[in-house]
């Protein structure tokens, strides 16, 4: 039997299982990381890849290790490799210098080696353990379990893009289980989105089809250099979001206090100047009606213009429903575990604990964590709270 099992290896599971084992509340022996993939952090290395997101939105101090200066002390050492590796403001590191860390980070604490790859599908309470069954029928008992599923895997496909890609147009995610082919596309290109995500998709196809890129945001492209403000990691806010009782008061809060479809400064004016040098068109309009036709997709937008594309590329980001709700369905009934009326966990306020032993971490935190439960700092964060009751 397994002293703790992570459901999900992402940048959360992988945050949590880094603390474990740092602060010595188990062992590699004891510990298990349980993901469909091959290896620690798939979808965050392929999505960010996609992008090509050159740097992180989030500081320097925000990464998988437990000692906040990590990253720049890593930095440091490989000055040779990382010499201009930050980005201001607040130091933000370059996606390649903040994936060389994780992968060492996972390396020195032999991560991998508690690898297990495979799906959970149902989870149930032995005498004094959890049993996780997996899709291969295998099972797997361990003492504490804790829920890190994220939503990288569920891309949010709007009801007219699905219908595109039914009759056969050229349409994709950028967070598809298959990420698209940049170079196959078929000019012109429209993004549809208003985020970091569309502008950074849109700045890379600039660069591939100069003047053949349309990016449909349905708001004014808005500008905050994070996706909360940081009064959010601490008691500045923090105290007052604490002490709200009810939780769809509390989820209002996080819905207004997180910045959706926003991006920072520098991404919006590099916008801009594709923009200006006319490789890049911006509209700021509703899609109202949209044909496919065999080489070609047609919009209609509110404001009655119309345009063609070869290739559309979404970039409307991921779905809202809580992770892998539908396989936890049976255990919440039978243990009697709650949720909130928008569906996320309520969970013990000092450990995250949904049950006895099952805790949550990233976006099943989020009632608890606040809004940038789903960020890195929020994995910080959530470590922090689970390691208190070990
Ligand atoms: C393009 C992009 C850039 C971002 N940049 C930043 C940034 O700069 N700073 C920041 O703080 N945040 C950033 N974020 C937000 C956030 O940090 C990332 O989305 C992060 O990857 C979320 O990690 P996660 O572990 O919650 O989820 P995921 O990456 O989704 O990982 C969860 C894992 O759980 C697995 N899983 C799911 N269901 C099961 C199951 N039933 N059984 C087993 N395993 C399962 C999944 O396959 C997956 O591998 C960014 C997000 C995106 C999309």
């Amino acid at each position: 039997m397994l002293h703790w099992l992570i459901i999900g290896g992402g940048i959360q599971g992988c945050t949590l299982a880094t603390y474990l084992l740092r602060q010595k509340k188990t062992s590699i022996q004891q510990l298990g990381i349980l993901d469909p993939y091959e290896k620690p952090l798939h979808k965050w290395i392929q999505n960010t890849a996609t992008i090509q997101m050159p740097y992180l939105r989030s500081p320097s101090i925000h990464h998988l290790d437990v000692e906040p200066f990590a990253l720049e002390k890593f930095a440091k050492k490989e000055r040779s490799k990382f010499a201009a590796s930050f980005t201001p403001p607040y130091d933000r590191p370059s996606l390649e210098l903040f994936n060389e860390h994780s992968r060492v980070v996972l390396e020195e604490t032999e991560i991998p080696s508690a690898w297990i790859q495979g799906k959970a599908v149902g989870i149930g309470r032995k005498k004094d353990s959890w049993c996780v069954s997996l899709e291969n029928g295998r099972e797997i008992e361990s003492k504490n379990v804790v829920l890190a599923m994220g939503l990288s895997e569920h891309p949010l496909w709007p009801d007219w893009a699905k219908a595109v890609q039914q009759a056969g147009g050229k349409i994709d995610h950028v967070f598809s289980h298959q990420p698209p082919d940049f170079d196959s596309l078929t000019p012109p290109v429209v993004v549809v989105g208003g985020g970091i995500s569309a502008a950074h998709t849109s700045l890379r196809l600039c660069r591939m089809y100069p003047g053949q890129v349309t990016l449909i945001t349905r708001h004014h492209l808005r500008v905050h250099q994070f996706d909360s403000d940081p009064g959010w990691l601490g008691p500045k806010n923090m105290n007052s979001y604490r002490i709200i009782k009810d939780y769809s008061e509390r989820r209002k809060v996080i819905q207004s206090a997180r910045h959706r479809g926003s991006m920072p400064i520098e991404l919006h004016l590099a916008l801009l100047r594709e923009q200006k040098l006319e490789n890049l068109v911006i509209h700021t309009d509703q899609i109202t009606d949209v044909q496919t036709e065999p080489s070609t997709i047609f919009f209609e937008l509110e404001s009655r213009k119309q345009m063609n594309a070869g290739s559309v590329l979404l970039a409307t980001g991921f779905h809202a429903k809580p992770p892998g709700i539908e396989w936890l369905e049976p255990t919440l009934r039978d243990y009697g575990m709650h949720c909130a009326d928008c569906g996320y966990p309520i969970v013990s306020a000092n450990s995250l604990a949904w049950a006895p032993n099952l805790f949550v971490i990233g976006a099943l935190a989020e009632l608890e964590i606040g809004p940038v439960s789903r960020n890195i700092a929020g994995a910080r964060r959530g470590a922090d709270r689970i390691l208190q009751v070990t």
